[in-house]
């Protein structure tokens, strides 16, 4: 039943854990409806629900909201609407775990940080303040110091691909080995970064005054900018794994399945021209 599945995952992820303004849990679905077939996915928007359909899925587990701030209507006048008008109508119950599973033990950040090559101990970069094992981010080392340049290519090796390239600040030369990552967008982070005495900080979405600025000041970390959908991909599998196992020792036996599909908002990319003399 769907309610066995869902009172699963609040183990794994509490609910309490997301931040105030999040929107995490169950999105639609009767808790009474049978649970088979589960896909997994970062974003919940068509394509994953065209893929949910072919699958046969009952349930789809995203990391990001479809209603972050709300609603007042789930008319299928909006690409919103008609994914929650699909969903029913094919008795598809979706659910969500966000915040609450960015700071789990082991979250989102766990699979990023083995993803781009962190073999030890990882432990938050932002410990939460009541429980310092979870927290946001993560920070360890890899099993040998490299450079920058290498770590880049390893960490690109082990992320998903999408449109976008990896983007690097500070000398490529420059040897690495204590890694800090957050998986999504990690702006906020950047402070924290600075001052656990990394070598680099690999997130995702950094703006150009904030890298500046942090790139400027003397002796941080060098900054790897990945694609918010491949930052936080990795987790996934981690979290069917887990799902999966733990409904199976309670007797429990459902199907998932990792979507491939990539959802990152950017599509393709075009190189510049160097600057021009006017
Ligand atoms: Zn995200």
């Amino acid at each position: 039943m769907l309610a066995d599945v869902v009172a699963q995952m609040e183990t794994l992820y509490d609910p309490a854990w997301a931040e105030s303004w999040d929107a995490v849990g169950l999105v639609c679905g009767d808790p009474a409806q049978d649970v088979r077939r589960i896909l997994f996915a970062v974003d919940p928007v068509s394509v994953v629900v065209d893929e949910a359909l072919e699958y046969g899925a009952d349930l789809i587990v995203t990391h990001h909201p479809l209603y972050l701030r709300g609603t007042t209507s789930v008319a299928a006048t909006t690409f919103k609407g008609r994914v929650i008008h699909r969903l029913i109508r094919n008795d598809v119950a979706l659910y969500t775990a966000h915040t609450n599973a960015d700071v789990a033990d082991p979250g989102v950040s766990d699979a990023l940080a083995r993803a781009v090559g962190l073999s030890g101990e990882l432990r938050p970069l932002l410990p939460a303040v009541d429980d310092p094992r979870r927290g946001l981010g993560r920070i360890g080392t890899l099993p040998s110091p490299m450079t920058l340049r290498a770590f880049a290519e390893r960490a690109a090796s082990g992320l998903p691909g999408t449109a976008g390239p990896l983007r690097v600040a500070g000398d490529p030369d420059r040897p690495v080995v204590t890694v800090a990552v957050s998986g999504g967008a990690g702006d906020s982070l950047l402070g924290t970064a600075r001052a656990s005495g990394a070598d680099v900080f690999l997130t995702a979405d950094l703006r150009h005054h904030p890298a500046s600025e942090f790139m400027e000041a003397e002796g941080g970390p060098a900054l790897i900018d990945a694609s918010h959908w491949a930052t936080e991909w990795p987790w996934l599998a981690d979290a069917a794994e887990r799902l999966t196992s733990a409904l199976a020792a309670k007797g429990i036996n459902v199907e998932a399945r990792v979507s491939r599909i990539v959802t990152d908002a950017w599509t393709s990319t075009t190189p510049y021209s160097p600057p021009r003399a006017p």
